[in-house]
């Protein structure tokens, strides 16, 4: 029997913090399918090596938000671990986002900031006008008038192609909004992040500490449809789910990427950093990951000679995959409106939330400021 007042559906961060405010008001009732807490951010210490790792890849935490870096911390401690990535391109190894020493290290030059903001100016100006460019109407052209071809084929192209699943010359020139450059030595991949880490604990320890009140009752491997004939008529519904799946799919899927996963337990591993892109078009994965350099705050995870390889591949969705990336156009948008009036008209007293109910893309900080938001609202 369900007596709470507040339901909660999918136990990830946002269900998650959406349950903790709202439980100092009143008893809450959080569900999810999985048979664990976390949602995405879910993670597990690996016995043999005490490595932690990112089932649902990896996730650094970054905001530049007090408001939030407030709120979660008062559930981990964080280390200090600060996020920088290298592409790995035709066996060379170069700092992503592209920065000086990106450009330096591809065409072999030591040029500084002015220097290198003048040539690859003249690089895609070149470029552009022996293609004919000057109205970009796809990634490619615009990639290319922006910094020229030799960059975008190493470090645009590829990766984007893949992620993708689609040649460049198909996808929006609007996902480029901006040169991906920078003119420094600057290698963090969160430039603007105000506080950064990955949880002394790890991620699912977070969720444990913020569902862990006796206001709180915790069911998993319960999806929405195992409780909804139980729901009282005066009780509200937060859903974290996707509303396609809510209505049945009546009006048709939304469209999303998937990605899937494989892991490797790699001795004296080459890889020794936590993150690296592959733009190589032939290596079917986008990144491959070695948890244990997240763990900076236990020297002796890091030093050990056994490693957690992950190889992200992204993979086409369809009905029943996992959701990972909403693939976000004016197409997709439309419906997704549809259906927010729809559960509206069906649901008056259920409020969708979350990346998958909001359909966007957001990052853990997001998440947790939206739900803080909302239940502002609910109060
Ligand atoms: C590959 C990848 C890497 C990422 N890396 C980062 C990063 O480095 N830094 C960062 O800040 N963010 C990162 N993110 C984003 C981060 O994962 C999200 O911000 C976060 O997970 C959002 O939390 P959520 O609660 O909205 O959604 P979720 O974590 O997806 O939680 C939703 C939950 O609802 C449950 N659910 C859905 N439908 C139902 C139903 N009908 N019944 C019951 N339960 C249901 C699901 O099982 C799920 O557990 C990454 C995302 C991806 C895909």
């Amino acid at each position: 029997m369900i007596t709470q007042k507040y339901i909660v559906v999918g136990a990830g961060l946002f269900g998650a913090t959406v349950a903790e405010k709202l439980s100092h008001q009143a008893p809450v009732l959080i569900i999810d399918r999985r048979p664990h807490l976390a949602g995405n951010v879910y993670s597990h210490f690996d016995e043999a090596t005490g490595i932690e790792v990112h089932d649902y890849g990896s996730h650094i935490f970054h905001t530049e938000s007090d408001e939030v870096w407030d709120y979660i911390t008062q559930f981990t401690d964080f280390n200090n671990y600060t996020h920088t990535v290298n592409t790995r391109y035709q066996g060379e190894l170069y700092p992503m986002p592209i920065n000086l020493d990106t450009i330096n290290k591809l065409y072999g030059q030591d040029m500084d900031t002015e220097g290198a903001e003048r040539f690859v100016a003249k690089e895609a100006k070149a470029d552009s006008e022996k293609e004919g460019i000057t109205d970009p109407q796809n990634f490619e052209e615009k990639g290319i008038s922006l910094v020229g071809r030799k960059l975008y084929e190493a470090f645009l192209k590829g990766y984007t192609e893949k992620q993708w699943n689609t040649k460049a010359t198909n996808l929006s020139a609007d996902i480029l909004k901006r040169i991906p450059v920078r003119f420094s030595h600057d290698n963090r991949y969160f430039i603007t992040a105000k506080h950064q880490g990955i949880p002394v604990e790890g991620y699912t320890k977070i969720v444990e500490n913020m569902l862990s009140s006796e206001n709180i009752e915790t069911r998993l491997s319960t999806s929405f449809k195992d409780i909804e004939a139980e729901i009282p008529e005066d009780a509200m519904v937060i859903y974290c789910g996707p509303v396609d799946e809510l209505l049945d799919y009546e009006l048709g899927v939304l469209p999303y990427r998937s990605l899937r996963f494989e892991t490797e337990v790699v001795e004296n591993s080459e890889q020794k950093e936590a993150v690296i892109n592959e733009a190589d078009p032939d290596v079917p994965y986008t990144r491959t990951h070695n948890f244990k350099y997240y763990q900076i705050h236990r020297p002796e995870v890091v030093n050990q000679s056994t490693s957690i390889l992950m190889r992200e591949y992204p993979a086409d969705f369809s009905k029943g995959a996992e959701p990972y990336y909403p693939v976000n156009t004016e197409e997709s948008e439309k419906l997704y409106q549809e259906y927010v009036k729809l559960a509206k008209e069906k649901y008056p007293n259920l409020i969708l939330g979350g990346r998958l109910g909001a359909y966007k893309y957001w990052d853990m900080d997001v998440a947790i400021k939206n739900a803080l938001e909302l239940v502002e609202r609910i109060k």
